[in-house]
């Protein structure tokens, strides 16, 4: 059998382009602070928050007031990817924030319409894409269709730079808490993604890390010659490329017995009705299983070449099938691991990627309406809202237990974004209740 090996080319595209932004709407006299009163208050501005509010727009239903911590739309996610130096997307061009079955333009009408600013590799993965192959999407053109679907949509006047406290349901509404405004709503929907996982408390104690030690998405530039990585996943993939082509020796630590490629970050059946339906079909430690055997680390086969490559040539060291014990800080503020095989590894720096955790609404919802079990919320499954609170729904990585392990990609948003939006319309219209009626514990204490 031949298998085919994307080359790493794929995974250069120019960042930081000029886009064409639609003319500026006419700029709204904007109150300082949001209105006290609106239909939705969405929680979070990425791309999840950003699919939902478009949506929704669609639906006809304009009154919405988003809280993001950055006030950027997607400013996250882009700060993240930039910080790792990733210059593609993972997802193909099929997976996108904008809104399908509306007059709107997709992700891949969007890069067809710049075909001019697109590079010759780019306009080949395009017409991968348009043969119905998978394809790779620069985050360029990413971006500059995110910042176009916050023009048409009008979301750029309705987000507010704010970080949401408390989200408090009651029986008609929900009120919203956040550091400089509250606003009462009569849906909330949370799109907060996900936070960086932090190191076992075994590894030095918990608190702050040792000298030498940071997190991917940390900004502070690796030390010294020597670069230690921990994590099997796209992240250190980039994380060891940019230390690679910085001429530093890299000692890697995976867990697994050895690392694993693949296109997607799950495999593929999950973005499709049948892996949902897998997901759906079965009770919850089957779920739980589930999410265990596909929710795991991969890295996209372009990388492939050039790590084996580093390896064969020494300038890469591949510490594999050791769990870490123990991190400290070592002579002359070096970082050590111990591994649970003996074994030692040091360098003068070590970077963590050990991939995020999904924010369920703990700590914004009162913990009897999250409802968590196993580290996931207790949803409605046709319309994802909180069984103990029905005005309160959730989109993003919250909603794997439902949706699957790609609940947490972007495609999985979109999924997410139609059951929400179309209950929440339903529900403003008078149509339907969003999400079936609240258990028992909903009323109390809230
Ligand atoms: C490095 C990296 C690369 C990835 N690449 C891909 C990819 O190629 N394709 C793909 O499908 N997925 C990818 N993912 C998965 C990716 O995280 C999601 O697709 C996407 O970012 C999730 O969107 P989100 O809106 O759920 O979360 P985020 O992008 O994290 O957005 C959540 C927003 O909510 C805000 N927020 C959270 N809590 C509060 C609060 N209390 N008050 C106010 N604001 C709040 C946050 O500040 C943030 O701005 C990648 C993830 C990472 C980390």
């Amino acid at each position: 059998m031949t298998s085919f090996i994307p080359g790493p080319h794929l995974l250069d595209s120019p960042r930081g382009r000029d886009w064409p932004r639609l003319p500026a709407a006419p700029a709204p006299g904007r109150e300082p602070v949001p209105p006290r009163r609106a239909d939705v208050v969405i929680v979070g501005a990425g791309p999840a928050g950003l699919a939902v509010a478009s949506a929704l727009w669609h639906h006809g239903v304009r009154d919405i007031v988003v809280f993001d911590r950055g006030g950027k739309p997607c400013g996250r996610f882009f700060d993240r990817v930039d910080l790792l130096g990733q210059r593609v997307l993972r997802s193909p061009y099929e997976h996108h924030p904008g809104v399908e079955g509306y007059r709107d333009c997709e992700l891949l009408d969007f890069a067809r319409l710049h075909w001019g600013r697109l590079t010759p590799v780019e306009r080949r993965e395009v017409r991968m894409s348009q043969a119905g192959h998978r394809s790779v999407v620069p985050l360029d053109v990413f971006e500059a269709y995110c910042d176009h679907l916050v023009d048409t949509h009008r979301i750029a006047e309705k987000t507010w730079r704010d970080t949401v406290r408390d989200v408090l349901p009651a029986a008609t509404d929900v009120t919203v808490r956040a550091d400089r405004a509250t606003v009462t709503a009569r849906h909330v929907v949370l799109c907060p993604g996900e936070e960086r996982r932090e190191a076992p408390v075994e590894w030095w104690g918990g608190g702050a890390a040792p000298p030498g030690v940071t997190y991917w998405d940390e900004r502070v530039p690796p030390l010294g010659g020597r670069q230690v990585v921990v994590g099997a996943g796209l992240t250190s993939a980039h994380l060891i490329t940019n230390a690679l082509a910085a001429g530093r020796e890299v000692h890697w630590v995976v867990r697994e017995p050895g690392e694993r490629y693949q296109c997607a970050d799950v495999n593929s059946k999950f973005f499709r009705p049948e892996g949902r339906a897998r997901i759906g079909s079965v009770g919850w430690s089957d779920r739980l299983g589930l999410m265990a055997e596909f929710r795991r680390a991969s890295i996209m086969f372009e990388f492939r070449p050039q790590l084996e490559r580093a390896e064969a040539e020494g300038r890469l060291v591949v510490h594999r099938g050791d769990a870490i014990t123990s991190v400290a800080a070592g002579a002359g503020g070096t970082a050590v691991l111990r591994l649970a095989g003996g074994r030692r590894v040091s360098g003068d720096s070590a970077v963590l990627a050990l991939g995020t955790t999904p924010e369920t609404g703990r700590g914004l919802l009162p913990e009897e309406v999250v409802g968590e079990r196993d580290g996931w919320p207790e949803l409605d499954e046709r319309t994802l809202t909180y069984a103990y609170a029905p005005l309160v729904s959730v989109v993003g990585a919250a909603a794997g237990m439902v949706l699957g392990p790609a609940a947490r990609n972007i495609d999985g948003h979109r999924v997410a974004t139609a059951r929400v939006a179309g209950a929440i319309a339903r529900s403003l219209r008078g149509d339907a209740p969003a999400g079936t009626p609240a258990r028992a514990k909903v009323g109390a204490g809230v």
